[in-house]
């Protein structure tokens, strides 16, 4: 099981629905072709090419993680993978990201069911929550996300080390507009106070994502619990990728 190193940097692609089996084990091979020092990197490939991404990592550094785990063990449940499964192949998982959430409708008690699943199957486990623009709008940005890491943490004490936090935006993903600097900076902080009360021993990394590219990650990696960020479009280049980590590299 790997730990996400709370002082990060922490740089995770989540590549969604895309990518045909070669484009995916060519953009592996070129993102491994250029680690970055000093940085976590991780890649989140569709499930159908994490073996064969696997096998185009062998010898890297960069880590393998599934983009969601089944609540439930073994047995009847149509189309979806276990967390022992995943854990043979990768070394963590998203749980909980936004289009989960709102497109497939998982509620928070699946969320906590997933994120307990995988932990207990010894995957490490990238916690994905965000607020709507309604929501944050309306005031309630705060008490949402709280809302959200609490009740996906209930029966999670230990572990921790292997638990990062992503704060993302659901008005951010995809869209081409990041939060401010500043909104990443304080709810990251907020989400750390949040994880403090809950967990006991090392605490969470918590990441930043929503339309993070190489233009805007120096700005948006501020502050102290910004310790890294979730990616999803710029991680379907390998260039682009790249520039993200090194962008936050320490020394850089
Ligand atoms: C994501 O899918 O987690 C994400 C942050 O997407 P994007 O970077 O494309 O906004």
């Amino acid at each position: 099981m790997i730990t996400f190193d709370a002082r990060g940097p922490i740089v995770v692609g989540n590549w969604k629905q895309n990518t045909t089996r070669d484009e995916a084990v060519q953009l592996a091979e070129r993102i491994a072709a250029e680690p970055v020092t000093g940085v976590q990197q991780a890649i989140c490939p569709p499930a159908i090419w994490l073996t064969s991404v696997r096998d185009a990592l062998a010898g890297s550094e960069i880590e393998l993680g599934a983009q969601s785990v089944s609540a439930f063990r073994n047995g009847a449940f149509t189309g979806e993978l276990s967390a022992t499964m995943v854990a043979e192949v990768c070394s963590f998982s998203l749980v909980g990201h936004s289009e989960r959430r709102h497109l497939m409708g998982e509620t928070d008690t699946a969320v906590n069911e997933k994120v307990r699943a995988a932990l207990d199957a010894g995957l490490a486990v990238v916690l994905c929550v965000g607020e709507t623009a309604e929501q944050r709008d309306a005031g309630t940005a705060e008490a949402v996300v709280a809302r959200q890491v609490d009740l996906a943490l209930r029966g999670v004490e230990r572990n921790v080390g292997h638990l990062a936090i992503a704060y993302e935006p659901v008005w951010a993903i995809g869209t081409g507009r990041a939060a401010t600097a500043a909104d990443a900076r304080d709810m990251s902080s907020w989400i750390a106070g949040v994880a403090s009360r809950l967990v006991r021993g090392p605490q969470p990394a918590v990441l930043y994502g929503g339309s993070v590219n190489a233009g805007n990650a120096t700005d948006l990696f501020e502050g102290p619990h910004v310790t890294g960020f979730l990616v999803g479009g710029a991680s379907l280049k390998a260039d682009e990728f790249t520039a993200i980590c090194r962008a936050i590299a320490p020394g850089d």
